[in-house]
């Protein structure tokens, strides 16, 4: 990751309607939003809020220019990204103010955020091809025997992507990358909170040639989500559980399909065996990287009792030695604000819950001011159980609640006792008894001696069990299910007609039971 130093200077966005360019902001916004930095209370910007109309206006030049898009290939599209990556590096630093600008997170979380989008755009404009090659199939039933039999990957035409306010670039225009590749159009909904960083990725994709209309920014809140959810033919949708369901309820009215990323509780399980400096240096990283408002952020931590005191010790050290505040330069601060403000009373309400219920904090435990914005101070909890929210409902903040627990047997029961399964880890020296725990997690993903960064392996599908998600990011799945399937089949041999067909005769259907006895039989 790179850390080049950024200005400081607020950047004053404001959203523009009517572009000529690849990327299109609609028009007929009925109000304005202002976007502010949470690290230091400064308006940023603002943006318009998009009323149904404007919506379906931008989806209908979306629809129009699709089959244009559809029609260049794969190799054209790709190249489209490629300059993309080229026009993101020249304008590092613009991408990097925005985004520091309107969540309020560190340079270096901002500087991983850039850094991911490039492994996506290069992954896809190299990769998308590959899966969605057309495929012959192997047609072994003997009643389809001599026919060509093939699977196909359509766009399904209009994707609509919905973004969260945590990774204004990633986790709002990252899973635009494959639809886009995939030859669909995109309309994307940024969050109300963090809209800004989406009006540079607009720009750069214009510049990089994308057509005009294929990718439309949404403007808005959740009318404006769900008004596009209407118009569209596949939704994306990362955000809040609580979000999620009304995203699918929308979607359902039109049988749209959706695929929902939503919260996680992540467990960390440190195992007796466990390389101490390495599992206490990751809890501490990612419990508070991104100021903890990561959907895969380790969230509850289970110690087994042999190294329990030796794991808090270290770890407490290593998260008192934190420093917070707004970002001056790379490497000024580690542990950024808050970027929404309602979450700073979620964090808070988890913090005062667990001590209200026995739970002692062992370091920071309240608000935290730093210039005009706001914070929560990195904070470790213990004596925590699952009677408290802080163990069993996504804080989303730099909180570490740390359990002691007998043995591997009841962390794992420990872990899986909870309603989110998106990612989980493991921490011990021996990596094979490892891979067997984490293969009784009830998680999409679950890491030995690592956390978060499978997100990074495009070619492995992200995604959550139980309420965490339906679907996933990533991987075959995560371009093909912005298509439609077909199948075709091609008889190469077609005989003037098949035994099966009118008029039935007993002969037949006795010779037909014969030889259906006759390959089955033979099986297993
Ligand atoms: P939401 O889930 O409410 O918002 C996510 C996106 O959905 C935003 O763009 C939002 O728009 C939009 N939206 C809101 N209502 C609707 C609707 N009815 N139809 C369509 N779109 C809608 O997240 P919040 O910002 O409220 O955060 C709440 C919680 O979500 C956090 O406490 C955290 O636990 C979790 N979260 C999880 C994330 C993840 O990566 N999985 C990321 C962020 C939050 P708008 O912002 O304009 O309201």
């Amino acid at each position: 990751m790179s850390t080049e130093t950024v200005e400081q200077q607020p950047v004053e966005i404001e959203s523009s309607n009517g572009s000529e360019a690849g990327a299109s902001a609609g028009s007929g916004a009925v109000e304005s939003i202002s976007v502010e930095n949470p690290a230091t209370g400064e308006s940023v910007g603002s943006i318009e809020k998009l009323d149904a109309d404007a919506v379906r206006a931008l989806a209908d030049a979306a629809r129009a220019a699709q089959p244009g898009w559809s029609a260049i290939g794969f190799r054209a599209r790709g190249a489209v990204f490629n300059r993309a990556r080229r026009w993101l590096l020249d304008n590092r630093e613009r991408f990097a103010r925005t985004i520091i600008d309107e969540t309020g997170k560190t340079n270096e979380d901002a500087g991983l955020e850039l850094a991911v989008a490039l492994e996506s755009f290069a992954y896809w404009a190299k990769h998308a091809e590959k899966y969605l090659r057309d495929e012959r199939i192997s047609a072994r039933s003997p009643m389809v025997l001599g026919r060509k039999v093939i699977t196909r990957y359509e766009p399904v035409g209009l994707v609509g992507v919905i973004g969260p306010w945590n990774y204004p670039l990633v986790n709002a225009f990252c899973d635009c990358v494959p639809a886009l590749m995939a030859g669909n159009s995109v309309l994307l909904k940024p969050s109300e909170v963090t809209p800004l960083t989406i009006f540079l990725v607009a720009e750069m994709m214009e510049a990089s040639g994308l057509p005009k209309g294929v990718l439309g920014i949404a403007t808005g809140d959740g009318e404006t989500g769900a008004a596009m959810i209407d118009n569209v033919d596949y939704v994306m949708f990362t955000g809040s559980t609580a979000t999620g369901r009304k995203v699918m309820e929308r979607a359902a009215r039109n049988l749209t399909p959706a695929s929902l990323e939503l919260g996680g509780k992540d467990p960390m399980i440190v195992l007796a065996d466990a390389n101490l400096e390495r599992a206490t240096n990751a809890a501490a990283y990612f419990s508070m990287n991104n100021g903890g408002q990561v959907c895969i952020s380790v969230e509850r931590v289970y110690v087994e009792e042999p190294i329990y005191d030796e794991f808090l010790a270290k770890v407490t050290e290593k998260v008192k030695a934190l420093r917070q505040g707004p970002d001056s330069s790379p490497g000024s601060t580690e542990v950024g604000a808050v970027t929404f403000a309602p979450q700073l009373s979620i964090i808070e309400a988890h913090v005062a819950d667990a001590v209200a219920k026995g739970a002692k904090i062992v370091t920071g435990g309240k608000r935290a001011e730093h210039g005009g914005g706001r914070y929560f101070e990195p904070t470790i909890l213990v004596d925590v159980d699952h009677s408290m929210d802080c163990m069993t409902e996504e804080t989303f903040g730099p909180t570490m609640p740390i359990m002691k627990v007998r043995d591997a047997e009841q962390a794992i029961e420990l872990a899986n006792d909870c309603k989110y399964g998106l990612q989980a880890s493991v921490w011990t020296r021996d990596n094979a008894r490892g891979e067997q725990i984490a293969r009784r997690i009830e998680a999409g993903a679950c890491l030995v001696n690592d956390a978060q960064i499978n997100y990074a392996a495009f070619g492995a599908p992200m995604g959550g069990w139980k309420t965490s998600g339906v679907g996933s990011r990533h991987g075959s799945n995560g371009i093909r299910k912005y298509c439609k399937t077909q199948t075709l089949s091609v008889n190469r041999m077609p005989t003037k007609r098949e035994p099966y067909m009118f008029p039935y005769s007993k002969r037949t259907t006795n010779l037909l039971n014969r030889a259906t006895k006759f390959v089955h039989r033979r099986a297993g």
